[in-house]
């Protein structure tokens, strides 16, 4: 049975890494993925692809590259021109090195809310928003981020989200949980930390019941 087609939709679980450091790390946790026929996605800084082209490109090849800001910026620091800018830069970069860059996760996941519109400017999607805040804020995120940035002093108007955003939240990765492989959604893993947890998290992947491939885990096809 060819199982692959269904499992692309969106009830998927996805393993993400955020690389703004360690280049060893992510290729390790790229190659662990690829030898379990697992496509995952990377969240980079323009930073590291200059740093790491060839590394870079060689995780590019079978897994799906997102972009993690420039230097790995604090957005609620940032104007609005300003990350208008950043984001181009690194758009741009990418593009140079003919990297398909279709998603970005805001570094430590601050950002203002009107810095979303940039994202959808560029046409990527945002993975920056943890999937339980936005089942229990739902319309009403907005003010959520609002007031999680009040709390770090950074005070902007709070505004909506754009419509037309890509929402593609994210969820944290417990691996000490037995319900884990049931989880849906994108799985954040760091690469400061993925030596500390990659035996565990290959233990896990060995011992991934059949039924979970069914439910949902995206495969590399080629
Ligand atoms: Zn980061």
């Amino acid at each position: 049975m060819n199982n692959k087609k269904h499992i692309s939709s969106n009830m998927s679980q996805i393993y993400t890494m955020d690389v703004e450091q360690d280049i060893r790390s992510a290729l390790d946790f790229a190659n662990l993925l690829t030898r379990h026929k697992i496509r995952g996605e990377f969240y980079i800084t323009g930073q590291m692809l200059e740093k790491y082209p060839k590394q870079v490109k060689q995780i590019a090849k079978r897994h799906i590259i997102c972009a993690h800001g420039y230097h790995h910026e604090d957005f609620t620091c940032v104007s609005y021109k300003d990350a208008d800018r950043i984001i181009k830069k690194t758009v741009e970069l990418f593009k140079k090195h003919k990297l398909k860059l279709i998603g970005w996760r805001f570094p430590g996941f601050k950002f203002k809310n009107s810095q979303l519109k940039i994202l959808v400017k560029y046409g990527l999607f945002d993975s920056s928003i943890r999937d339980v805040a936005m089942q229990r804020w739902k319309s009403i995120l907005h003010i959520r981020n609002f007031l999680s940035n009040m709390k770090r002093r950074r005070v902007f108007l709070p505004v909506r989200f754009p419509k037309n955003l890509d929402e593609r939240p994210w969820s944290k990765i417990d691996l000490n949980d037995s319900r884990l492989y049931l989880k849906q959604g994108r799985l954040v893993f760091h690469c400061y930390n993925y030596k500390k947890i990659k035996n565990e998290f290959e233990n896990y992947l060995n011992e991934l019941p059949n039924r979970s491939k069914l439910r949902g885990i995206s495969y590399i096809n080629n």
